[in-house]
C-alpha cells in the first residue's frame, strides 16, 4: 500500500489576468494573420507556455531588428517595453500589438508623472529583468534602480531632495517594504505611488504560499527560472517554513520520490505557469503515494482585463 501523503494546493495560484490577456492578444492574431506572428521577448516567462505558442505558429525575437517578414505583425510582452520600441516599430512600419499588463502600463504612466513633476524617481525591482528594462525606458530623466537596502544608501541623490518611488510588480512584499523603509527613512519628502505597484496576482499568491509554508516540509513551485514571480514564491515558502522549497521548471524530470518520508507537501503555480502543469505534478506523485488533496483558498480571484481595443478592432 502506498504511503499517506497530504498534499496543500496553494490558492489563487496559476495564470493572473494579465497573463491570461497576453497569450489570448497572440493566439487572436494568429488567429487573424495566420502564422507565423512574431513576439518580442516570451511573452510571459514560462517554457510550456512559449512552447505552445511556437507550435501555434508564434516567433519568438528578443529585438524587432531579427524581424525578418516586415509584413508580419508583432505583439509585445506582457512585461511592458521601452518607449524606444513602439517607435522603432513605427520606423520599420510595422503592425504592431502591446500585451503589456495593464498593472506595468500604470507604473508606466506613474514614472510620467513623476518626470513632469520633475521628481528623480526610485524604481525598486531587479536588474535585467523586462518589467524593469521597461519602466526604467519610459523616461530620459533621472531614474535610479534599487535591489535592496544598501542600494538606497549608496544614491546619488541629497537627502533633501523631493523624490518619488516606484516598484516592479512582481517583487516580495516582505523585501520591497523594507526597502520602502529605508527609502523613507534616507529622504525627507518621499512621494508614493497611489496604489502600490506590487500587484493583487503577486500579493495573492504570497500570502496564499504564506498560510500553509509551515505545515508543509517540502513546497514545489512549478514556474520558469527566469520568472521573477516564480522566484519569489520559492522564497515565501522557505521564509515561513517549509524545509524544502523548490522550483519545478522541468516537470519531465521530476522525481517525486525526493519526498522521501514526508507527510505533508505543498504546491503552487506561479503567475504564468498553467493549471495544467498542477494536474501533471499530482499525476506523477500519486503513483508513489495516497494522497490527500487540501486545497487552501486565501482569496476569490474574478479579474479579467480586455484586450486592447486595437487588436479588437481587427479580430
Ligand atoms: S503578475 Fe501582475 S503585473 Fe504581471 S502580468 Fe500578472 S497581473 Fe500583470
Amino acid at each position: 500500500m502506498n504511503k499517506k501523503l497530504d498534499v496543500y494546493l496553494a490558492g489563487p495560484r496559476g495564470f493572473c489576468a494579465g497573463v491570461d490577456r497576453a497569450i489570448l492578444m497572440v493566439q487572436e492574431a494568429i488567429k487573424k494573420y495566420g502564422a507565423p506572428v512574431y513576439v518580442r521577448h516570451e511573452i510571459v516567462h514560462n517554457k510550456y507556455v512559449v512552447d505552445n505558442l511556437k507550435n501555434e505558429g508564434a516567433i519568438f525575437i528578443e529585438e524587432l531588428n531579427e524581424i525578418d517578414k516586415s509584413d508580419r505583425p508583432v505583439i509585445f510582452s506582457a512585461h511592458g517595453v521601452p518607449k524606444s520600441v513602439p517607435k522603432e516599430a513605427d520606423r520599420l512600419k510595422l503592425l504592431y500589438f502591446d500585451a503589456t499588463c495593464p498593472l506595468v502600463s500604470k507604473i508606466h504612466r506613474e514614472v510620467e508623472h513623476f518626470e513632469r513633476k520633475k521628481f528623480p524617481v526610485i524604481l525598486i525591482g531587479h536588474q535585467n529583468h523586462p518589467e524593469v528594462i521597461g519602466t526604467m525606458g519610459q523616461t530620459a530623466k533621472d531614474i535610479y534602480l534599487v535591489e535592496n537596502k544598501e542600494d538606497v544608501k549608496n544614491l546619488p541623490i541629497p537627502k533633501d531632495q523631493k523624490i518619488a518611488y516606484v516598484t516592479q510588480t512582481t517583487l516580495s512584499i516582505d523585501d520591497t517594504k523594507d526597502i520602502i523603509d529605508e527609502i523613507k527613512s534616507c529622504f525627507d519628502f518621499v512621494l508614493e505611488p497611489k496604489k502600490k505597484d506590487i500587484c493583487y496576482a503577486t500579493t495573492n499568491r504570497q500570502e496564499a504560499v504564506k498560510n500553509i509554508a509551515k505545515h508543509c516540509s517540502y513546497f514545489f513551485v512549478i514556474g520558469s527560472k527566469n520568472s521573477s514571480n516564480s522566484l519569489r514564491l520559492v522564497e515565501v515558502a522557505k521564509n515561513y517554513g517549509s524545509e524544502h522549497s523548490i522550483l519545478v521548471d522541468d516537470l519531465e524530470n521530476f522525481d517525486p520520490l525526493i519526498i522521501n518520508n514526508a507527510s505533508k507537501i505543498g504546491i503552487t503555480a506561479s503567475a504564468s505557469s498553467p493549471e495544467i502543469l498542477v494536474k501533471k505534478i499530482l499525476k506523477k506523485i500519486d503513483k508513489y503515494y495516497d494522497i490527500n488533496i487540501i486545497e487552501s483558498d486565501f482569496e476569490k480571484e474574478d479579474i479579467n482585463f480586455k484586450i486592447p481595443q486595437k487588436l479588437k478592432e481587427v479580430i
